[in-house]
């Protein structure tokens, strides 16, 4: 892995730390390619990576993603700002590549419809009147929902808004997908499941409204407004997103760390 890039949060330390990696490692012979990198070194937290992730989405394939931590909180990053030297000193050794889900959504209306991928998790939320929307599993009727709204995530994502909402945390290695209510209506006259769905990730998840007005549809830290949309088809993608680790940290120690 010779061609790289850097990204940063664009806070000073991040940029001061990401110019120092560029110098230290064009000294090594690596070389920067902005246009077909096989390793992205993000500086800064797990906000940094997701937009990695999105600005690279087209070349997902051909790279892997290397993060160095400079926030308050980091789940994906491997090194902090203070191992920069152990960092420079391990990049030379072939990393373990660790692959992850991508979750590609499609929305609907009658004229057309649009695509997105994300990383942590799809949410359809509404916060200013009660959305009711019908569930599907692949072509199945499952139930009718109530309530705020829904996060579809995969096993990256179970520790970010999805844990928030009482979502299960996955262990890496499992492919899956987790659907969890976000406040669910449950009285007398409405009920749905209460509780997080996991199931085998190929199956769709199919959201259908009759007016999905006022909710938007959020993917990672971006969303759109849902209000001409009837229909949302959530599946696992082709595409992985690969991590690629130069040293080794168990995922318990990574949740000890965090939680
Ligand atoms: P951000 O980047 O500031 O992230 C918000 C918090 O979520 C940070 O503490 C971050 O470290 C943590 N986080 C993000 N992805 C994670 C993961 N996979 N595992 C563990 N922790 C993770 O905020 P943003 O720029 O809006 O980023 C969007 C992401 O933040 C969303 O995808 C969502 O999962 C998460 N988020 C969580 C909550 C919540 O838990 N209540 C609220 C908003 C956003």
């Amino acid at each position: 892995m010779k061609r790289f890039i850097t990204i940063n949060r664009g806070d000073e330390e991040s940029k001061r730390l990401c110019k120092y990696i560029r110098e230290s490692m064009v000294k090594k012979n690596f070389t920067i390619d902005e246009k077909n990198p096989e390793l992205i070194i993000y500086v800064g937290g797990d906000g940094t990576l997701l937009k990695a992730f999105h600005e690279y989405l087209d070349i997902l394939d051909n790279v892997s993603f290397v993060g160095i931590h400079t926030g308050t909180l980091g789940f994906s990053t491997d090194y902090t700002a203070q191992e920069v030297e152990e960092f420079l000193e391990n990049i030379d050794n072939e990393p373990v590549i660790e692959e992850k889900q991508v979750l590609e959504v499609e929305c609907y209306n009658t004229h057309t419809s649009k695509h997105y991928y994300a990383l942590n998790e799809v949410r359809v939320e509404n916060i200013v009147k009660t959305q009711a929307m019908d569930l599907y599993l692949d072509s199945t009727y499952f139930e009718t929902f109530r309530g705020n709204g829904v996060c579809i995530s995969a096993q990256y994502g179970s520790t970010a808004y999805n844990r928030s909402i009482g979502g299960a945390v996955i262990y890496p290695g499992l492919e899956l997908l987790q659907v969890t209510e976000i406040s669910g209506i449950h009285h007398r006259h409405s009920r749905s499941l209460g509780a997080p769905l996991i199931m085998n990730p190929n199956i769709q998840v199919t959201l259908k409204s009759d007016s999905f007005d006022h909710a938007l549809l959020c993917y990672d830290h971006l969303h759109i407004h849902l209000d001409d949309i009837h229909e949302i088809r959530v599946r696992n993608s082709d595409k992985r997103m690969k991590f690629a680790h130069f040293k080794e940290i168990s995922h318990i120690d990574r949740l000890n760390a965090l939680f």
